[in-house]
């Protein structure tokens, strides 16, 4: 059914995902978000993959969202991830051979790499390890550009994008969510869709729904623009770094952003510090600033996608490794609230799993 109302609040990487797949489904849909091009979004490491430690389920719906990204970039003026792929040696020799048996089992292109091969093809690199796995499958995307591009795309096709607007509450009418209340007053729709990220939670909590989650703070340091450095994207043991399109470097130490402390502005200087004495060349990158953003995590740390347990008309998604998941949530929500079908790569990712 393509002529449904839906409103989707959250205009982040998932929110805009979503709206876009609908919206290009003929769907009639209403964008609300504070924040234009989201809040996790924009503070993200923006790495592209599918690995790191997660079970088989996890890793297919992840691959499917890597291909989702080559269909957006062909459809939407705007998405333009870099294919640029990885070089790891984050882990121990012998855990990280145990990584490619699993990977290469599954069909990922992890290949190894020897020092010399390292450095021929990652020169700045200084220390480089005796072997690392290069994934060349992986890549990189601008995130607040890219979420804003996907906006932009669902108002062409037809969306009504609301910025600017911060939603209370869900309304509800015997045990329906019929819409959103904002300063308004209540706005109606046939179908919520909340993908608000770390809000998601207090929000779904309005009509009793109870998701379970946590917001931890990741932080990542920009330098100024440098001259080409990084091809990759380089995961070395408490650092991972990448080299954006406009000569920033971006890098954190752990997954997915640094542990700011209590004196975050010295954390990032020890993060640049850490970086530019792994670089040749470092000594001249200038620290531009950091950014600290926080991770919509479940609390399993896996996605929950689908409809809410005990209410009607409200369906979830929210997500860590957002960046990655966009395309394939936004495309398997999409049909599952328009067409009622069930997509099997989303089926242990439930909010059910929880109670
Ligand atoms: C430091 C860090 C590093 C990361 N690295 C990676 C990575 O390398 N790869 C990867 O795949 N993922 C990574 N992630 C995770 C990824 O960034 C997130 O999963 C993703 O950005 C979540 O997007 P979202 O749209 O769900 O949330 P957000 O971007 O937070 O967007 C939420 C939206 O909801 C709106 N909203 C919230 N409450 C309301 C309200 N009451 N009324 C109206 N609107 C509301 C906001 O305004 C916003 O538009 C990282 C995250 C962090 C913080």
């Amino acid at each position: 059914m393509s002529g449904k109302q839906i409103i989707v609040i959250g205009g982040g990487v998932i929110g805009a995902s979503i709206a876009w797949h609908l919206a290009k489904a003929g769907a009639r849909v209403t964008v609300f978000c504070g924040e234009p091009g989201g809040v996790a979004t924009p503070n993200s490491f923006a790495w592209i993959n599918a690995n790191w430690g997660n079970p088989e389920p996890y890793f297919r719906l992840r691959i499917t969202a890597m291909t989702g990204w080559r269909r957006l970039a062909a459809a939407v003026p705007g998405v333009a991830p870099e294919w640029c792929g990885s070089i790891c040696y984050v882990l121990p020799p012998e855990e990280l051979e145990k990584f490619a048996v699993e990977q290469t089992g599954w069909g990922y292109g992890v290949k190894r790499i020897l020092r010399e091969e390292v450095q021929r093809i990652e020169p700045a690199i200084k220390h480089a390890p005796e072997w690392a796995l290069k994934i060349d499958e992986e890549g990189m995307v601008e995130p607040r550009p890219v979420a804003l591009a996907l906006l932009a795309d669902a108002e062409r096709l037809g969306a009504k994008i609301r910025t600017g607007v911060e939603i209370s509450a869900l309304a509800l009418r015997d045990r329906r969510v019929v819409g959103v209340v904002t300063e308004e007053g209540v706005t109606e729709a046939d179908e919520i869709i909340l993908a608000a990220g770390a809000a998601t939670a207090d929000l779904a909590a309005t009509a009793g729904v109870r998701i379970p989650m946590s917001a931890s703070p990741g932080l990542i340091i920009d330098t100024k623009p440098a001259p080409p450095m990084l091809e990759h994207i380089v995961v070395a043991p408490q650092m991972e770094m990448r080299q954006a399109p406009d000569g920033r470097i971006i890098a954190s130490t752990s997954f997915n952003g640094t542990d700011p402390g209590a004196d975050p502005a010295a954390t990032a200087r020890r993060v640049f510090d850490d970086m530019c004495s792994r670089l040749v060349g470092g000594e001249q990158l200038e620290l531009e600033g950091y950014r600290i953003g926080y991770r919509p995590i479940p609390e399993d740390g896996f996605s929950i996608v689908g409809r809410a347990d005990g209410v009607e008309g409200l369906y979830v998604a929210v997500t860590h490794s957002g960046i990655t998941l966009a395309p394939a949530l936004g495309e398997f929500a999409a049909k599952e609230v328009l067409d009622g079908i069930s997509e099997p790569l989303l089926a242990s990712y439930r909010l059910s799993r929880f109670s």
